[in-house]
């Protein structure tokens, strides 16, 4: 038996965004028609890169262009080097020594060889696959997107990094605050999330019951969550701090939930440093299950992304998008996201954390309030269109400057 599919069309965001935006959006894409775009990255599930271009892909097909998804492969000594340098651009120490730029050049090197990438345009995320520029004579332009907070990288690292960054005819960075020196021109696009995503569709009160039972999650009391991947820059130790502090004046129950990405090889060790928390009113779950995530953050009091350092929270934007009042860390991305005291709190300590969360779990109003705010702000701001804008605006400008220097090249 034959199924019909149907992505979602920009359409289907008419009722969040009006119709004036999808017609703007439906012009930009006109000139674009049968464009062939690859985005490459290091992995299909696990963190908010994967989450951004599964929808976002979809949704670039869906006006026309011809968009493509990669995922690069590698060792687990590759991994562990590129999460090292993740770390390092986020501030973090490296010991950048030859041996972790061979590996990290000679992996590269064996993805070039089995990636032929002959599109119009290429949009390589974050720095796993960053060299592989060097091997290619390019087509069309490449785009480096980078979603890591780089208000302060690590210097060392960011002196080997620039030569491949510079091959690149664009570099795209969440936030203003994290532009680098480069001759490469840098544009600022923040992350989005789909509202027709498993983890963001409407689900009934029984649905997340169903969901939160399943894993034995009592309901009893409020629900403080935090999900997460399990990595130390988002703070799960202080969370339970926080908790344990808060839970001196309401009683509560805290959920940490983390999935570990397959690019991502200390997110196993600190799951386990972690489990020696558990307490009955402590639970923490390794799990890969996106409605879940849906049922959690929708039924939560209050969500925490208490994260030390966040490109930008993937996960704050979808518990505001639920209405759920968000406490964030006063870092990176989240601190434009979150607007302290309006649509959620800022923190920047254990003890300030605790205090909101007693403020919030003693205070429905409050909550109800922050949280509608919250929503208010993500169908403003932080919807996937928004960003297929972004990017169609981009493709347009470069058709431009391709035709100009390339006068052979014809878009189809
Ligand atoms: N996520 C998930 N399950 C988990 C933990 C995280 O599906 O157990 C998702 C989360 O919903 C969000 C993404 O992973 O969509 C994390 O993106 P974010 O920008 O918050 O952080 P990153 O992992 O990219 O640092």
């Amino acid at each position: 038996m034959e199924r019909s599919h149907r992505l979602v069309q920009v359409e289907d965001y008419e009722q969040f965004v009006g119709a004036e935006m999808i017609e703007r959006v439906r012009e930009k894409a006109k000139p674009l028609q049968g464009l062939h775009v690859t985005h490459v990255n290091s992995t299909y599930y696990g963190g908010g890169v994967a989450e951004l271009l599964s929808p976002l892909t979809l949704l670039m097909n869906s006006v026309g262009i011809i968009t493509g998804w990669r995922v690069i492969q590698g060792s687990p000594d590759f991994f562990s080097i590129t999460k090292k340098v993740h770390n390092a651009l986020q501030g973090g120490k490296i010991n950048l020594s030859d041996r972790k730029m061979r590996i990290y050049e000679e992996i590269i090197y064996e993805n070039v060889v089995r990636n032929h990438l002959d599109h119009d345009m290429v949009i390589m995320h974050d720095p796993q696959p960053l060299a592989m520029v060097n091997h290619y004579k390019k087509k069309g332009p490449w785009i480096w997107r980078c979603h890591i907070d780089l208000s302060s990288p690590n210097k060392q690292l960011w002196r080997y990094l620039v030569p491949f960054v510079e091959r690149y005819d664009a570099v795209i960075l969440t936030l203003k605050e994290y532009k680098q020196k480069l001759t490469t021109p840098q544009l600022f696009f923040m992350p989005a999330t789909s509202p027709f995503s498993l983890k963001n569709r409407e689900l009934s009160e029984d649905e997340i019951d169903e969901r939160l039972n399943r894993y034995d999650i009592p309901t009893d009391l409020p629900l403080v969550v935090q999900i997460s991947r399990f990595d130390r820059w988002k703070d799960p130790e202080g969370v339970i701090k926080a908790f344990k502090l808060a839970r001196k004046e309401v009683d509560s129950t805290l959920v940490l939930l983390g999935n570990v990405a397959t690019d991502d090889p200390e997110g196993e060790e600190v799951y386990e440093s972690l489990l020696g928390c558990r307490e009955e009113r402590i639970i923490i779950l390794s799990r890969q299950d996106s409605a879940l995530v849906n049922a959690l953050q929708r039924r939560a009091a209050v969500v925490m992304q208490k994260s030390i350092r966040e490109g930008f929270g993937l996960t704050v934007a979808e518990a505001m998008w639920k209405g759920t009042p968000v406490i964030g860390g006063n870092v990176g991305g989240i601190r434009y996201q979150i607007e302290d005291g309006v649509n959620g709190f800022l923190v920047s300590s254990v003890e300030e954390a605790a205090a909101r969360l007693v403020q919030l779990l003693k205070d429905k109003k409050l909550r109800e309030q922050m949280g509608q705010k919250g929503k208010e702000t993500v169908r403003k701001q932080f919807l996937m269109i928004r960003l297929l804008e972004q990017y169609l605006e981009l493709f347009n400008s470069f058709k431009t400057v391709y035709q100009l220097s390339n006068a052979n090249k014809v878009y189809k």
